[in-house]
């Protein structure tokens, strides 16, 4: 365990995760997979790195590209996964809720802002990115064959 990683577990204790975050930073996604999962949105830490778990994990397949993880005693969310052949797979973002070294982190982006309720808002000056401009950056990184754009799965 480094200085940097960050460690926690879901709300009923069974599973542990450690990981390295790519940066020390908050990442949020409006989009309508993760309000679903979420109730909100799913307030994440990046890494690039292997995550380390010990207890049950439970993944269920999402979409084409991407799985999400969770603990199959509570239900906690615990990770989204890029699954996809290219740049990003093994790329993760990570509840930050399941880290107590998240509280004081900033906020750096949110994506899929045009999905975003309009009930709510973050305050700051920020990265907001709109679906089309997350496909877009996807599709730079990553191998979706020829399906393309499948709206807002994500
Ligand atoms: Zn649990
Ligand atoms: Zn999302």
């Amino acid at each position: 365990m480094s200085d940097t990683s960050l460690k926690g577990q879901c709300l009923c204790g069974a599973v542990t995760v450690e990981i390295e975050p790519a940066q020390q930073v908050l990442s949020a996604c409006h989009c309508a997979m993760c309000r679903k999962w979420t109730s909100g949105p799913l307030m994440a830490v990046h890494t690039t790195q292997p995550i380390r778990t010990e207890g049950p994990v439970k993944t269920y397949v999402s979409s084409q590209w991407a799985e999400r993880a969770f603990c199959p005693e509570c239900g906690s969310s615990l990770w989204y996964a890029f699954t996809a052949e290219g740049a990003h797979k093994g790329h993760c973002f990570v509840s930050a809720g399941l880290f107590e070294g998240t509280r004081d982190l900033p906020l750096s982006s949110e994506v899929y802002i045009d999905s975003k309720p309009g009930g709510y808002a973050f305050a700051g000056d920020h990265v907001r990115l709109t679906e089309a401009q997350m496909m877009a950056a996807a599709a730079d990184g990553m191998s979706m064959g020829s399906t393309g754009s499948e709206g807002e799965q994500q």
